[in-house]
């Protein structure tokens, strides 16, 4: 077994697993010798390399914890696919990125059939948010693996703490909780989950969740968002997110044959 034998470079380098002496480490920024840092020509003043940028949006993904799968998925990269309401939905949430951070924590509810784009565009926000270096804390977390979380902070008296489980998503500063409403929640994890939305409110911390459902069955024998979260929850959503709509009822999960 090889070891780390000193710590990590802060900026890049060889980790060193394979040739475990740091002196024969790569340097992987050639510009500053891995300093982070370059002298401004004829001064004695430095200025920040770009690599401490590039480092940083590598940091600001990982914390962001954003599926692997939903890496690549840029606003620009978003095909509307010729459908109007897709088209549209993009340019919504690509002026909502661009007005990034929004001046009361105003957040997005997306709403639109299995398989359309949602989270790709809500992810798109978020790396939209890193590319372009703007400030916040970000966060991705899925409706069910929340519901877990709740769970596991209240299951358990044992490190991590129920603090330590919720302190991310309610201090982040721009939340997407996706897929709202996939599982129905108990009445004790409704109201967890409302005092997690209404103080994320109330600290004007931006959440954008989408969901498959819609306020008003658009099909027979479909259910309502408020018939999965509670009509509480539903009307705190009200207040605190723009409704964006979209009506495709193409899956294009399913029309490409594979899970975007
Ligand atoms: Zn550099």
């Amino acid at each position: 077994l090889l070891f780390r034998s000193s710590p990590p470079r802060a900026f890049g380098g060889c980790c060193c697993y394979h040739h475990g002496r740091m002196e024969e480490a790569a340097i992987s920024c050639p510009a500053c010798n891995d300093t982070g840092w370059l002298v401004v020509e004829g001064t004695l003043r430095a200025k920040p390399c770009e690599c401490q940028l590039r480092q940083r949006k590598r940091q600001r993904t990982e914390s962001a914890v954003i599926p692997k799968r939903y890496l690549h998925c840029k606003l620009s990269s978003f095909r509307d696919r010729g459908d109007v309401s897709l088209a549209s939905a993009r340019n919504e949430i690509s002026g909502y990125a661009a007005s990034w951070p929004p001046s009361e924590g105003e957040g997005l509810l997306l709403m639109g059939r299995c398989g359309v784009g949602k989270t790709h565009l809500a992810v798109g926000v978020l790396l939209d948010i890193i590319e372009k270096d703007k400030p916040g804390k970000l966060l991705f977390t899925n409706f069910q693996d929340l519901i877990q979380q709740i769970h596991a902070s209240f299951s358990s008296d044992e490190a991590p703490s129920k603090a330590e489980i919720l302190a991310p998503v309610l201090q982040a500063d721009l939340l997407v909780l996706d897929e709202l409403g996939s599982q129905k929640p108990t009445p004790f994890v409704q109201e967890m989950l409302y005092y997690i939305i209404n103080s994320r409110y109330n600290e004007q911390r931006a959440t954008i969740f989408t969901t498959n459902y819609f306020d008003e069955s658009r099909r027979e024998k479909d259910e309502t968002l408020d018939g999965r979260i509670g009509e509480r929850l539903r009307s705190r959503l009200w207040e605190m997110t723009q409704r964006i709509i979209i009506t495709s009822e193409e899956d294009y999960r399913r029309s490409l044959g594979r899970r975007i």
